[in-house]
């Protein structure tokens, strides 16, 4: 949408447009404000009011303006706009999928991995995704997350020494008043064992008018701070998501990008890579490409694992590996991220293993002999019995373990 065609739907100067209290305020959260907006026939307009009345809306008329209204496969579309498919009812379909409320030590708090934590900050996003995961809470004002949630949290963190690393999740955590923002990312830095802050946000894609000045003056105070965005298609990456991503890099901020792999808005290897080289471009690494969740509503975005896995074929060895996320498949009721790729590893003797590469050459790779199978001696990086620690099938590798069966 081009700028005349803007302010004729939302009659605004450009510094209304820039400005990320503007955006907020003027989300399009009903179906009267689409059908002023955009021209979009009865029978939609009703399905999209079913759906609402589920799963509420919010567009930023920053993603908004970027919808192809003429297309039926517009990915930003697919991804604001809501459907009848999301009210289709899967007997697997789980309100909570990744069991976080059963894994929560406290409410807000996820626990799942022994070294580090998902804290939920707030429940508010600019826009609510049509695929979010987390539908059931986002935005619900019976959900919201107060101060004290926070800091029962915080406590967790601190009565735990084994968590060294903290994850500010939502909701968006970038949309919170930035006075608590602070407050919390502060408290957190006092925590000597915490060594890693990290949030993910998708304000970049969304809201990026929102990256500014004072935010990053903000942030800057805490870093190291790991940033974690939600890409999904490279036609996100605008002018203006750009520019956020640059404020970002410039102020020393690592960025990641975490993908959801959607049917119809991105399971295809040719946008995939697309979007990857974009990230990389701007100076975002692609952590995590995720396989769709068994979530309620989000059905009609579900794509197969092989397709995941073609799509990573298509990117091992194809492309830069900086350019290549982890493709992960987060386990229903709470078993984690279980990381998937194509299989290189054919077949294996005692001296040797056979390979594949990316364009199907076999080779060889010839095992040394090792007769005596010790850690080095002599570093003083473990005390010589990290055996106590060991879960799952590093246990069952383990030298300092006898155990034949999980
Ligand atoms: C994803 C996730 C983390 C972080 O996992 P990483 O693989 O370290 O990025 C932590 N806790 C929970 C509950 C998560 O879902
Ligand atoms: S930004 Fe994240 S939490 Fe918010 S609606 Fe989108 S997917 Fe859900």
């Amino acid at each position: 949408m081009d700028w005349e065609e803007i302010q004729e739907i939302w009659d605004c100067t450009k510094e209304e447009w820039n400005d990320w209290q503007w955006q907020l305020a003027n989300r399009i959260t009903t179906v009267e404000e689409l059908a002023t907006s955009f021209d979009l026939s009865a029978a939609q307009l009703s399905e999209i009011e079913e759906a609402i009345d589920i799963f509420p809306m919010s567009i930023t008329p920053y993603y908004a303006s970027m919808i192809d209204f003429n297309s039926d496969s517009c990915p930003i579309h697919l991804q604001a706009i809501p459907q009848k498919a999301e009210l289709e009812e899967c007997n697997y379909e789980m309100d909570d999928p990744l069991h976080e409320e059963d894994d929560s030590p406290v409410p807000g708090l996820t626990h799942r991995y022994p070294d580090r934590v998902l804290l939920m900050v707030t429940n508010q996003c600019s826009m609510f995704c049509r695929h979010c995961t987390r539908k059931r809470k986002v935005g619900d004002g019976n959900s919201q997350v107060d101060f004290a949630q926070i800091e029962a949290g915080i406590e967790y963190i601190k009565d735990n020494p084994q968590v060294r690393d903290v994850l500010l999740s939502g909701g968006d955590p970038l949309l919170m008043d930035l006075e608590m923002l602070k407050k919390v990312i502060a408290k957190l830095k006092e925590i000597s064992h915490l060594d890693i802050v990290r949030l993910g946000s998708r304000v970049p894609v969304v809201l990026p008018q929102k990256i500014d000045d004072q935010l990053i003056d903000l942030l800057q105070d805490y870093s190291p701070l790991w940033i974690n965005t939600h890409f999904n298609h490279p036609r996100e990456l605008t002018a203006e998501s750009k520019e956020a991503l640059h404020k970002l890099a410039e102020a020393g901020f690592p960025l990641g990008n975490q993908t959801v792999l959607l049917r119809n808005v991105n399971d295809c290897p040719t946008i995939m890579k697309e979007l990857m080289h974009q990230l990389v471009e701007n100076r975002v690494r692609p952590y995590y490409l995720y396989q769709c969740d068994l979530s309620r509503g989000i059905e009609h975005f579900r794509t197969t694992i092989a397709k995941g896995i073609e799509i990573m074929e298509s990117l091992f060895g194809h492309t830069s590996g900086l350019a290549i996320p982890r493709y992960v498949v987060d386990a229903p009721e709470g078993g984690g991220k279980i990381p998937v790729t194509p299989n290189y590893l054919i077949s294996s003797a005692q001296d040797k293993q056979v390979l594949r590469n990316y364009e199907g050459e076999i080779v060889t790779y010839i095992e040394p002999t090792i007769e005596d199978d010790q850690c080095p001696c002599h570093c003083d990086i473990c005390s010589g019995d990290e055996s106590e620690g060991e879960v799952g099938v590093q246990k069952l590798l383990s030298d300092q373990n006898n155990k034949l069966s999980l």
